[in-house]
């Protein structure tokens, strides 16, 4: 079983969705991010150590890290007799660019120490402001697709997973909540210290923090996987009615594309409004506008937790195939509702097809560019193109091809050829012939025009 945790070749040395220039040379294996918040002048300071190993070797190398954020220190150590010095170093375009005193060989394994300090924001991107955000009484981290820099420096590309530890202190009354489990908390004076660990492959845009005061509600059901909130005391009512079901989703998505990846499954619902709900790794951020007790966001709660398989256990290698993530998503609220509303998932396949036929076919699924990759077509013709696969294979097959394709990817980096294998695998089992899922593939994901509408094929 083959699993990509590092760098897969891609072409060229600039991200051509956001713009920004990769890393290159050598992958970071963890994070153990120490810091310090204050929530009323909004300030962020303490020490990223990063374990690194080279593929090639180094005389200097960037990281992404934002400019509102200083750095005032680097230092580097060595393991197995090679010590690298850390010459210079400087920040410039959302980079921090150090030159070390002497080539590091490749293939070492190196630890870099990076103490920095200042007042984070989100970073300005073609889609808006990312990263950390100051809320009317805390904070919250949203990444989605190169925030990350806004609060720690990072390797920011999909692809680069690696391990977690978060560490937090604030003031009381405020909680810290972050990806993974809480180890320790500890307070001292006026202020309390959380700690996380993130053990499972994380990429920089899932890590998240966020800060609030906010109170904890157990939502879980009769499975295995604790299922927790955390909302502000005033919301508690609401936000247990409107996350009531959040248990039986993860049973049925566990039931459908196999074990739930992570240990717990958190939601934090903050009290400013958000415009959007937002997924991270083992936990999804919504807004006090996802809670107002009507149920109007049933199908984004069933979403983001199916995210945790989909964008976050089976990463991205590059963001052309966000399809992957936000198809399956999208899908995944249509099963939600053909297994709690008996509403066939076909039924809503038609229903957002014919609102695809109503818009422009100028998008290609397969590489739809950075201005549409949030594109409202994305989601609902890439779940078109998973329910077309359904009909293709038919109900058995397909999702016995869902569960191999998770399987395969868990807690690792996919492509979309990694769900091809699969399927071309099983349509040869039933003598399907290849041209036939070429097709398929190639119209939903490579051409423009909208193809045929799905039927089962018997
Ligand atoms: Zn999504």
């Amino acid at each position: 079983m083959f699993r990509r945790l590092r760098s897969t070749p891609i072409p060229g040395t600039r991200d051509e969705y956001t713009g920004v220039d990769f890393n290159l040379g050598f992958h970071v294996r963890s994070y153990t991010l120490d810091l310090a918040y204050r929530v009323g002048p909004n300030h962020l300071s303490g020490t990223a150590v990063l374990q690194l190993d080279n593929w090639k070797s180094l005389k200097a190398m960037t990281l992404d890290l934002a400019g509102s954020l200083k750095v005032s220190k680097v230092t580097a150590a060595g393991s197995g007799g090679f010590t690298p010095r850390v010459a210079r170093f400087r920040q410039s375009d959302n980079k921090l660019r150090l030159t070390f005193a002497e080539e590091i060989p490749v293939d070492s394994e190196f630890q870099l120490q990076i103490r920095y300090a200042g007042s984070p924001r989100p970073l300005r991107t073609a889609w808006g402001e990312i990263g950390w955000e100051e809320l009317e009484n805390g904070a919250l981290v949203a990444s989605q697709p190169n925030g990350a820099p806004s609060w720690f420096p990072c390797d920011d590309t999909p692809d680069e997973k690696a391990r977690y530890e978060i560490s937090v202190s604030a003031d009381n009354p405020y909680v810290v909540i972050a990806n993974g489990e809480l180890v320790g908390r500890q307070a001292a004076g006026s202020r309390t210290t959380w700690h996380y660990r993130a053990d499972f492959p994380m990429a920089s845009y899932l890590a998240t923090v966020q800060v609030g005061e906010y109170q904890q509600l157990d939502l879980s059901g009769e499975g295995q996987v604790p299922v927790r909130a955390w909302a502000p005391p005033e919301l508690k009512d609401l936000v247990r009615d409107e996350f009531a079901d959040q248990s039986a989703m993860l049973e049925l998505y566990s039931r459908l594309f196999g074990p739930y990846p992570f240990p717990a499954y958190t939601v934090v619902v903050t009290e400013d409004e958000l415009e959007i709900p937002l997924e991270a790794q083992g936990l999804s951020i919504f807004g006090s506008n996802h809670a107002e007790g009507d149920h109007a966001w049933e199908r984004l709660i069933a979403h983001e937790l199916s995210h945790q398989w989909f964008g976050n256990s089976l990463g991205l290698a590059q963001w052309n195939d966000i399809w992957l993530n936000e198809g399956f998503a999208c899908y995944a609220e249509w099963l939600w509702f053909e297994h709690s509303a008996d509403r066939p998932a076909a039924d809503s396949a038609r229903e957002f097809y014919d609102e695809l036929a109503e818009k422009p076919e100028d998008l290609l699924l397969g590489d739809p560019g950075p201005e549409d990759m949030f594109d409202d077509r994305v989601y609902k013709r890439g779940a078109l193109t998973v329910h077309a696969l359904r009909c293709l294979l038919g109900d058995a097959a397909f999702f016995a091809v869902l569960r191999r394709y998770v399987a395969a990817g868990r807690h690792a980096v996919v492509e979309p050829r990694d769900l091809k294998r699969e399927v071309l695998a099983e349509a040869n089992a039933q003598s399907v012939p290849q041209e036939v899922v070429e097709k398929l593939w190639d119209d939903w994901l490579f051409q423009r025009e909208l193809p045929e509408f799905p039927e089962p094929r018997r």
